[in-house]
């Protein structure tokens, strides 16, 4: 096949193996390169095929010489259609760490679901016995729960209904969005989708089963932001369930002693989930022009390597937390200068500068990698294998 990126609203609907094999070995040459992290050996991440989860998957794996067991929700290619970008990044994940001799394997399937956390109990037991890190990494806008019920996130404010500049970052005109307060129905959703039950219920079944060792870790994601963005964010409907995670995370470190629970808030990124949020992706290509500009620019892997090697597994034993035991590694992001810089950008912003002052083309560049596109060295007119495949889950 020869594959064309096909985009579709805030997402792209076909994904290209060789580019998604490109950037996942760039992202493990980075870490490779930072050194040996003395961290997790036997990793359980849930949410493992994309952004801030597939990078903790690297960094476990080629950071920290750990087995991994990664958790997808993602599609094989039926010959007509691509497969989704995280199946390629995890059959190229697969790949590499099979070369260098990493046990590898995952399990695609609603990690929401009792079945799917069953399977996963049943390999730990079967190949690694116990698990020292568990990361949570799910983005998702729906969630169906045992009893049957489906939930769906919405990404709303809360209170008053809110209006702000936004970018259509198609036509690259810059507008005004409106965003309607949710309701209490539409809060409490989002929570249950977003929010930490779903991480408690792994957690317990993990525990029940005996498949944690003694000390285990568990981190979980989150955003905060500045307050530019608190109204569609920290005090929108997503805040609400990131909340909820904080709260889960005390309740985990009350209910298990030999268990530390962590939610680390990381910095905003292109990713899938956060080309959704209103307002955001404008943020982010300011964002991404001020931090390239101070040359303390970050992705994913940037990110995730070091939280693991300057928070999680230091040297010294320590794990540096906020007031409210949160890590944080969005620390950047949200340096002053940096935000004093936003905020003066944001307030001269009009379609005529918006070249001078956000980063959109950097912004286009990270989503198209996302799909495996736009990556220097892979020749996009030439046929590729689209079957390409993690290797533990040919059938
Ligand atoms: P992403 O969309 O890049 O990745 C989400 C992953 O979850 C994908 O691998 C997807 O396949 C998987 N997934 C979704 N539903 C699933 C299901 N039902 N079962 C199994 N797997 C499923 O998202 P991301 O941006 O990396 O977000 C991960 C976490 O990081 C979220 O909690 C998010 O809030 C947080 N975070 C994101 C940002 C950001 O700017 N992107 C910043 C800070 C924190």
């Amino acid at each position: 096949m020869v594959i064309e990126p096909k985009i579709r609203g805030f997402i792209c609907t076909t994904a290209h193996p060789e580019g998604c094999r490109e950037y996942v070995k760039e992202q493990i040459e980075y870490v490779k390169n930072k050194g040996t992290i003395n961290g997790a050996k036997k990793v359980l991440v849930i949410g493992a095929s994309m952004g801030y989860g597939l990078a903790s998957r690297i960094t476990a794996a080629f950071g920290a010489g750990a087995a991994t067991i990664g958790v997808i929700f993602d599609k094989p290619s039926d010959g007509k259609r691509t497969a989704t970008a995280g199946w390629y990044n995890t059959a190229a994940f697969e790949e590499f760490a099979k070369k260098e001799g990493y046990y590898a394997k995952t399990i695609n399937g609603d990690a929401f679901s009792k079945e799917i956390k069953d399977q996963t109990i049943e390999l730990i037991k079967k190949d690694l016995g116990k698990v020292d890190l568990v990361v949570y990494s799910l983005a998702s806008p729906r969630r169906t729960t045992a009893d049957g019920t489906t939930y769906n996130s919405v990404l709303k404010t809360t209170g008053d209904t809110y209006t702000n500049k936004t970018i259509d970052l198609r036509t690259k005109e810059l507008s005004e969005v409106t965003i309607e307060a949710a309701n209490e129905e539409e809060i409490e959703a989002t929570v249950k989708v977003m929010g930490g039950e779903d991480w408690k219920d792994w957690m317990k079944a993990l525990k029940d089963a005996d498949v944690l060792e003694e000390n285990a870790v568990t981190v979980a994601y989150s955003y905060i932001g500045p307050k530019l963005t608190y109204p569609v964010y920290f005090d929108g409907t997503i805040g609400r369930a990131k909340a909820d995670l904080y709260r889960s995370a005390e309740e985990l470190n009350k209910k298990y002693s030999d268990v530390k629970a962590y939610v680390s808030v990381n910095k905003a990124l292109v990713t899938q989930s956060s080309a959704a949020i209103p307002v955001v992706p404008l943020y982010i290509s300011i964002l991404y022009k001020v931090m390239k500009e101070k040359g303390i620019h970050e992705g994913c892997i940037e990110q995730i390597q070091r939280l693991f090697a300057e928070r999680l597994y230091r040297a010294d034993g320590t794990v540096p937390v906020d007031t409210e035991n949160r890590i944080r590694i969005d620390d950047l992001e949200m340096r002053e200068d940096v935000q004093q810089e936003i905020e003066r950008i944001w307030k001269e912003l009009e379609h005529d500068n918006l070249e001078k002052y956000t980063d959109i083309s950097g912004y286009w560049h990270e989503f198209y990698k996302l799909f495996g596109f736009d990556i220097a060295g892979i020749d996009y007119g030439k046929d590729v294998d689209e079957m390409y495949s993690p290797e533990s889950l040919k059938v």
